[in-house]
């Protein structure tokens, strides 16, 4: 997935939301802008006590609910004619399956062609390859077979031809060529090689922003201004972060935790009415005469001034994609496209993938996350990224998905 990096600052309706890149999705920034109302919805911003500690994040493969397969041959008969008729393993096949940590590239290349029946599989770090197959298993699993797996899975450099992006905004990317109608997952080396860049830009803002600092065990810490469920663990990579003990692996799951933290305070400081509303309520300051960079500066010294005073912090709970954290995420949401072309011929590529929203759609897709938005493929990557994560969607957007995708898609216990 591309990773959106610029932002403009607009605000929707209900969704009390932000941010978007304007060179990059046009329409949205302006229908955003078009969009501006006054929102009364102080009532969303929800109080967050932060001692509550979150446990770990990670998908693992113990997380798996084997006994629910059981029943799976039961259920063959009530299963969509839609949902049958795509499955290219048997359900006892899946049932059998079963990730083993690899630990040499080796074995790690037998697992992934041997049991998951990739056709060329090659890449050269044993901890990407483990929770590439880890995330391929788990998706066959949790969607009884639903997914499809891509041919070939390579390491390489990625040049999109589009000088609008850098490496950094693309970790990976699915191909599906015309002619042999091969679809090709690639993980992107330049990604990888940059990471350290990509991870500077947010802690040097986190820097600019008076949100590196110590806590009171004298631990170097981010202080967010929202409520992020990731905080502790967002934290414990930052100090390995700093002491050099990050694999390339572990660098990516911090890169993806770090742009969700910034996601949702870009989030929650977008919803301008409602907390100019609720910091002069709170504070007795009003920031409404303020200028735009004026506000932004303001309102997030006060709400880190009320995270250190009250010991709370505000949420912006401004997207229903909320679980799929890393490398993981990334590749599951590469799986989505995968599945996606198996279903779709090459001639209707333009139409299915790269068909455009109208303006009620969205702001559904919003709902999923800024990147869902930008065309039917990325949102049916988005969707099936959060669905496979655990995520669960309001009723629309499970309908404008079902529209794209022509079907549902379910995950099983
Ligand atoms: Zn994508």
């Amino acid at each position: 997935m591309r990773i959106l990096r610029k932002f403009l600052f607009s605000f929707a309706e209900k969704r009390s939301f932000f941010a978007l890149t304007d060179d990059y999705l046009p329409s949205i920034g302006k229908l955003l802008k078009l969009k501006r109302c006054s929102n009364k919805s102080a009532k969303k911003l929800v109080p967050y006590r932060p001692k509550l500690k979150q446990k770990s994040i990670f998908i693992s493969a113990e997380s798996m609910d084997n006994s629910a397969l059981k029943t799976i041959e039961n259920m063959i008969d009530e299963t969509p004619i839609y949902s049958a008729k795509t499955y290219s393993r048997t359900l006892r096949q899946i049932e059998k399956l079963k990730y083993r940590k690899a630990k040499t590239i080796e074995e790690a290349k037998e697992y992934a062609t041997k049991t998951l029946g990739i056709k060329s599989y090659d890449i050269p770090d044993v901890e990407v390859a483990n929770q590439i197959n880890l995330s391929m298993t788990n998706a066959i699993k949790k969607s009884r077979g639903r997914i499809k797996l891509p041919d070939k899975v390579e390491y390489t450099s990625i040049t999109t031809g589009d000088k609008k992006f850098t490496s950094l905004d693309c970790p990976a990317q699915t191909l599906w060529h015309e002619n042999t109608n091969e679809i090709v997952l690639q993980i992107n080396k330049d990604y990888f090689d940059n990471i350290d860049n990509a991870i500077n830009n947010y802690l040097n803002r986190y820097k600019l922003n008076g949100q590196l600092v110590q806590n009171s065990k004298g631990k170097d810490c981010i202080k967010l201004i929202t409520s992020y469920k990731y905080d502790n663990t967002l934290n414990r990579y930052y100090r390995l972060y700093k002491q050099g003990k990050l694999t390339a692996k572990a660098k990516i799951d911090f890169d993806n935790l770090l742009q969700k933290a910034s996601y949702e305070e870009k989030a929650l400081l977008a919803s301008k009415d409602s907390l100019i509303d609720y910091l002069k309520q709170k504070r007795g300051i009003d920031l409404s005469h303020l200028t735009h960079e004026e506000y932004m500066t303001k309102a997030r010294e006060l709400l880190l001034d009320i995270r250190n005073t009250y010991k709370m912090v505000l949420s912006a709970k401004a997207f229903e994609t909320q679980n799929a954290v890393g490398l993981d995420a990334h590749v599951l949401h590469e799986l989505g496209h995968s599945t996606h072309f198996r279903e779709i011929n090459f001639a209707d590529y333009g139409k299915e993938v790269e068909g455009a929203f109208n303006q009620e759609e969205l702001m559904t897709a919003l709902k999923i996350t800024p990147y869902a938005t930008k065309n039917k493929g990325e949102l049916i990557g988005e969707y099936i990224k959060g669905k496979l994560s655990g995520d669960k969607y309001s009723s629309d957007v499970d309908e404008l998905f079902e529209s794209c995708f022509k079907s549902p898609f379910h995950v099983y216990a």
